[in-house]
């Protein structure tokens, strides 16, 4: 289920034009721009415009949404050039995994040699 109705995430006002961003793609599902703290040297965030908690609950509640996410993230490999490269494309699921904000999204890793695992 969206969490429609929940307190405005971080992310909605990024989206909004509230809080500034480095937008790297959008469209009108989806919306992607530079993390603030990179952990590689390209490492890009792609957000539904659509808030969904986790990945999960994307899946189950727009699977046509999270293709669209999917897709961006192709797209912004393919802006930043590492499609060919090759990239790593991360969703965070609670806190095990360090999940902060709680509107999923894609991270979209590359631009060098990936660890097999972060820890
Ligand atoms: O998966 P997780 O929820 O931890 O990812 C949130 C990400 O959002 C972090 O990588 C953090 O650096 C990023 N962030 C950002 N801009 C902000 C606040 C957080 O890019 N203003």
């Amino acid at each position: 289920m969206s969490d429609a109705g929940a307190a405005e995430t971080l992310f909605e006002r990024i989206i909004a034009g509230e809080i500034p961003a480095d937008v790297v793609y959008q469209d009108d599902s989806t919306f992607a721009f530079r993390d603030i703290n990179p952990q590689a040297r390209v490492h890009v965030l792609v957000v539904p415009r659509k808030r969904y908690r986790n990945v999960g609950e994307l899946a189950e509640g727009d699977p046509e949404l999270l293709s669209r996410v999917l897709l961006t993230a192709r797209k912004v490999a393919e802006i930043e050039g590492i499609a060919e490269s090759g990239y790593r494309v991360v969703f965070n699921t609670d806190a095990d995994a360090g999940q902060t904000v709680f509107h999923v999204h894609a991270h979209v890793l590359g631009g060098e040699q990936l660890g097999l695992f972060g820890k």
